[in-house]
């Protein structure tokens, strides 16, 4: 089930380490970098023409995968 997509692996190459990666199935997402000590204010982003944003935070990344985005 967890199928890397072809765009999610170009992604993955050009960003190199990524801590989390969250699937989102909108273009507008909202990082508070989750509990712990990636935690930050609440940010918004827009995914970008590739289909996903960085979180310049926590460097947390978000791929539009709407096959895989939590409900
Ligand atoms: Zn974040």
């Amino acid at each position: 089930m967890a199928e890397i997509t072809a765009n999610e692996e170009k992604i993955l190459a050009k960003l190199g380490d990524v801590p989390e990666i969250t699937y989102v199935k909108e273009a507008r997402v909202a990082c508070n970098g989750g509990d712990g000590p990636l935690g930050h204010p609440k940010v918004y982003y827009s995914l970008n023409d590739e289909g996903y944003a960085e979180c310049g935070y926590c460097d947390r990344v978000f791929i539009y995968a709407p096959e895989k985005a939590a409900s």
